[in-house]
């Protein structure tokens, strides 16, 4: 089966086109500046990259030049579009409704819908998506995929904050937790790689992109995650500021004159380790500056790595002990010093790291030792292919 992955932003929209058999992908690619001008990136397995400039005042145009790239007869990926058999659909929220992926009709849209308020910025730009590929493609089926599903099977006492119970039973605020496409990719592929069996394991993600989050997955199931009610709670991110006192937004709105959106603005954009370091959000550049003696630099990747290591030690005790801890994202994959100041927290727990093979980027490795108690690993996350496998589980 061919199926084409969607993953629409408010102006942006990412796209691949998987065959689901060889697991190969066939065609990439994005829409930008989607209702501002319009400019798509296309590119075919082994070919460069095309990049054409088009009006794209809704996501319909911008979907329809994607299924014109991919079948016109020059570079397209298909002869002719009917070899698309399915899209999966990555869509952010699915508050309580939703535990697992499910073939979009128009009740569940109606459901998704009702999930709009709480991820206001993500889930309409989603559901837009959704619909203008029933529009151009009505015999097709759809599945969606939720950020937040995997982490459904948080017990209570993980997803209840300490505020009053009625704003939990009228407005369903909890934590729900986000990236479970990739903690569910990821904890499956360590356990496979690890030869673990994933129903009596302990194994904790840390996925460290530009948003960052970490999760217990005990015998296959999440049983806590660093996100919450949005993904702006928990650790140190890129611009994110991750947990704080709640007192200090009180305390920044009357010093810096700000109203509750501009409080927000600067907690999800202004912070993290670009605001903490004025360089930049970029681990690249970080590391940098961090070379160079940039003292701010180094503050912001000491406090970004002593984070994850508290949530590590929190998960760990969590599940009453971890056998094995999985990094993954950009920064999870790619950034070995960042990977080392987490590890050197974690000699308590008997893990030790092998130097060398910490050096790798991208692939699965294992970076402790053969004596190390606890077994640390890179497992690069693919949410793609996570979406394709789930939407060919549902539609096939
Ligand atoms: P993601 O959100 O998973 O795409 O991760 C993006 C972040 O990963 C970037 O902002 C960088 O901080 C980091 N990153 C990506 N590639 C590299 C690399 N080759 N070396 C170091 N850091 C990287």
């Amino acid at each position: 089966m061919n199926v084409l992955v969607i993953n629409c932003g408010s102006s942006s929209l990412k796209y691949q086109l998987i065959n689901s058999d060889s697991e190969e992908v066939l065609a990439k690619g994005l829409c930008e500046r989607i209702g501002i001008d319009g400019r798509l990136v296309y590119q075919k397995e082994g070919m460069d990259k095309e990049i054409t400039e088009a009006p794209m005042p809704t996501h319909k145009e911008a979907i329809q030049m994607v299924l014109d790239a991919l079948h016109n007869p020059k570079s397209g990926a298909v002869k002719d579009l009917s070899e698309i058999d399915a899209v999966g659909h990555r869509v952010v929220h699915g508050g309580e409704k939703f535990a697992k992926s499910v073939v979009l009709t128009e009740e569940v849209l109606a459901k998704v819908e009702e999930c709009n308020e709480l991820a206001p910025l993500h889930n309409p730009a989603n559901l837009i998506g959704i619909r203008a590929c029933q529009d151009l493609m009505p015999n097709v089926p759809m599945v969606g995929v939720f950020d937040t599903a995997f982490h459904q099977t948080m017990p209570r006492k993980a997803f209840l904050y300490g505020l009053p119970y009625e704003y939990y039973e009228k407005y369903k605020v909890r934590r729900y937790g986000f990236h479970g496409t990739s903690h569910s990719f990821v904890s499956k592929a360590c356990a496979e790689y690890l030869k673990l069996d994933l129903k009596n394991s302990k194994i904790i993600v840390a996925h460290l992109g530009n948003g960052a989050s970490v999760s217990a997955v005990l015998n296959g199931e999440c049983v806590d995650t660093s996100m919450g009610l949005t993904p702006l709670e928990g650790l140190v991110m890129g611009t994110r500021s991750g947990d704080i006192d709640p007192a200090i937004m009180e305390f920044i709105a009357k010093k810096e004159n700000l109203d509750i959106d501009g409080v927000m603005n600067v907690l999800n954009k202004k912070s993290g380790v670009e605001g903490l370091s004025g360089v930049s959000s970029d681990f690249r550049d970080l590391e940098a500056a961090y070379n160079e003696g940039n003292p701010r630099a180094i503050d912001a990747c000491e406090v970004f790595a002593y984070r994850v290591a508290k949530y590590i030690g929190a998960y760990v005790a969590a599940m009453n002990g971890v056998d094995a801890i999985a990094f993954t994202a950009g920064i999870g994959e790619n950034t070995s010093f960042i990977r080392e100041k987490i590890v050197s927290y974690l000699g308590y727990l008997g893990i030790k790291l092998d130097k060398k093979t910490n050096d790798v980027r991208g692939v699965e490795e294992i970076i402790s030792t053969p004596d190390s108690k606890v077994t640390v690993c890179v497992i690069p996350t693919n949410e793609e292919l996570a979406i394709c496998r789930e939407t060919v589980a549902l539609v096939k």
